[in-house]
């Protein structure tokens, strides 16, 4: 199978690209490296290009050369979002926009997408399954959803088969030490709190005790970065199998609390790490817990590495030699 993997040099798409080379696929990545990192592509073909270069694209996108598109090339801050949309609107709704129009002229008809549990905005109630309406508070989660839409409409009026896959919150790393997470800045939980772990920052803040959960601290569903990519794959055998077009939440259905992350980290680094109390982050839900049912029964998938020691381990083994 040929497959286009744009943003493949990021956190998640990396790990998909190797996996994906190892199931024996051809892999082009197509990345602009704004955040993602070329030596993090460790299997195919590299294209550094933007998405706004509309003339790339459809250089690329010949007819024939790809049997589908993965897309992971996203501005993915919440806080970012809301000082700046016009960047979330151009990055993550125009581009991919540019993205599908190249797909349809060349003919390509499958599309797995990148969303998120932002799409769903405050909880309604947990865990969170398909049904659970829509309702994005924060320019992210807005651009998300736009390409939900969009996707159901080409799907109706081009016969555009996708797969919307929801990401609760992507943790961990590569087992074989290769790959990880490397955002700059970074913002995530897990890969802060090693870094206070390894001495490469002070501390972690936990921005607020004060929430409705047993320790004060926010719930989060962790989900492994290889089950992650073993859904894309999962996703993506559906399409080619002449499945219709689909979403599905993913998540362990197991939520953790920021303490819960840190008294982990602690245990599996055998390290101290320094805690402080900082004041809630705006828009943060008290718990975000996945019902990833339609996924488990719809695509046969079974999470690998759903124990949140596991997610640590890997992540510290990343962060303890990472570049
Ligand atoms: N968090 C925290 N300190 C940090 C970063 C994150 O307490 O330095 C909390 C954040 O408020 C949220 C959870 O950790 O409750 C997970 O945040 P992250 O940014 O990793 O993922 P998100 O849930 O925003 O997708």
């Amino acid at each position: 199978m040929k497959i286009l993997v744009v943003g493949g040099a990021g956190y998640i798409g990396s790990h998909m690209v190797k996996r994906l080379s190892q199931l024996g696929c051809a892999v082009t990545t197509l990345d602009n490296l704004s955040s993602g990192h070329r030596d993090a592509v460790l299997y195919g073909n590299f294209i550094q290009g933007d998405l706004a270069d509309r003339a790339l694209l459809k250089g690329l996108l010949q007819p024939g050369r790809f049997d589908a598109v993965m897309h992971f090339a996203s501005s993915i801050q919440v806080g970012e979002s809301v000082q700046q949309p016009a960047k979330y609107y151009e990055n993550n709704v125009t581009n991919t926009l540019h993205l599908l129009d190249a797909m349809r002229e060349s003919g390509v008809q499958r599309f797995i997408f990148s969303s998120t549990a932002a799409t769903f905005g405050e909880p309604q109630y947990t865990p969170m399954d398909e049904r659970h309406p829509q309702a994005p508070i924060n320019p992210y989660g807005r651009s998300k959803l736009m390409i939900e839409q969009v996707l159901q409409d080409y799907d109706r009026a081009y016969g555009l088969k996708s797969v919307c896959l929801r990401y609760f919150n992507a943790a961990g790393a590569d087992p074989d030490g290769q790959l990880g997470e490397r955002h700059d800045p970074e913002t995530h939980l897990i890969p802060l709190v090693l870094q206070a772990a390894s001495g490469r920052r002070a501390d972690i803040a936990v921005f607020g005790r004060d929430y409705d959960t047993p320790d004060g601290t926010c719930i989060r569903d962790y989900i492994h970065i290889n089950d992650l990519c073993e859904a894309h794959w999962l996703a993506l055998q559906s399409l080619m199998q002449g499945a219709q077009s689909q979403r599905y939440n993913l998540g362990n259905g197991n939520g953790f609390s920021v303490q819960e992350v840190i008294d982990t980290a602690i245990r599996v680094t055998g390290q101290p790490i320094a805690v402080r109390d900082a004041p809630r982050r705006d828009g943060d839900p008290a718990r975000l817990v996945a019902d990833a049912t339609l996924a488990r029964q719809q695509l046969g998938w079974q999470p690998q590495f759903a124990d949140l020691a596991t997610m640590v381990r890997h992540a510290w083994g990343w962060e303890k030699q990472r570049p």
